[in-house]
């Protein structure tokens, strides 16, 4: 394909993603108030006056309103121009990894679901098991007509609700209730028909490695909010001994030096996890979301 044909499509393509962007924030909205998602109009959620159709352009809206209700200048989250950026960088980058294919119909499904799910969890631990079922649905069907990989589709799609039940029922061995909601079996066995059973074993690493990313920073404000310093400036100095190690000087001694922080840092950590009385919030689905994201287009 010529570059100029493929900068057009590239164009509509971003297109695409804004308006269907646009379309999320909707879901994403209704799906967390039970409204219909088709009616009724749009309108401000403050003053209830219905938006007209020029107040609802993806982004362009949001810059020329400034950011407030065309009627009563109540803010309008930025949550709404984000979602249809994000939309957009999703369908764009499906585009420019796999061409005009089904593959990349296949992203663009597997993002989308992905990326509601992941703003439901975040806003209000809440997740749409219809999405995850939907999501399911289409990766056996994408395996069995694309893929011919359709028994895969199908164990992966098992291993992901067996895994992801025992580890939620360990919970009931340490405390009396899950370790997390049923909503994460659902997604885990949606990524599993969509990736197959080695895909999804890879996915769940990912997810596990992308869960740090939200789990230890909210760790560390809350050891620091309760005045545990120590924690964290252990956590600071084996971040930059592990740069260190890795960067300027590799022997035993610098080795040595990241192993030992390693160690007391991990003690801490342990004693410091036994008395603590709230369980950690793990934020699973945004994980999963990482994790599939990256296997997809890495
Ligand atoms: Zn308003």
């Amino acid at each position: 394909m010529d570059p100029f044909t493929n900068n057009y499509i590239l164009f509509w393509v971003c297109i695409f993603g804004l308006c269907f962007g646009s379309f999320f924030n909707v879901v994403i909205l209704r799906s967390l108030s039970n409204e219909s998602i088709v009616f009724p109009a749009s309108k401000c959620p403050k003053c209830n006056n219905k938006l007209k159709p020029w107040h609802n352009i993806p982004v362009v809206s949001y810059l020329f309103l400034r950011g407030k209700c065309a009627f009563c200048k109540e803010k309008i989250s930025i949550q709404y121009p984000l979602i249809e950026l994000v939309t957009m960088l999703l369908f764009a980058f499906c585009y420019i990894k796999f061409g005009l294919t089904w593959n990349c119909l296949f992203g663009v499904i597997l993002s989308s679901c992905l990326l509601i799910m992941t703003m439901t969890d975040l806003k209000e631990k809440l997740v749409d098991c219809n999405i995850a079922i939907g999501l399911g649905v289409v990766g056996l069907i994408y395996n069995y007509f694309v893929n011919s990989a359709f028994l895969d589709s199908v164990y992966g799609l098992l291993a992901g609700v067996v895994i992801m039940e025992l580890l939620a029922r360990i919970g009931y061995l340490i405390s009396k209730g899950r370790a997390f909601g049923e909503a994460d079996t659902y997604v885990a066995g949606a990524l599993g028909a969509c990736f197959g059973l080695v895909g999804l074993i890879q996915v769940l690493f990912y997810t596990l490695l992308a869960s740090m990313v939200f789990v230890i920073p909210m760790f560390l404000y809350r050891q620091l909010r309760k005045g545990n310093r120590a924690i964290c400036i252990l956590f600071i100095l084996f971040i930059l001994s592990a740069l260190f190690y890795k960067t300027v000087l590799q022997n035993w001694y610098s080795f040595g030096l990241l192993v030992g922080l390693g160690f007391m840092l991990s003690l801490l950590v342990l004693k410091n996890l036994k008395t603590e009385h709230e369980p950690l919030y793990l934020p699973l689905v945004p994980s999963f979301t990482l994790g599939a994201l990256y296997f997809l287009f890495f």
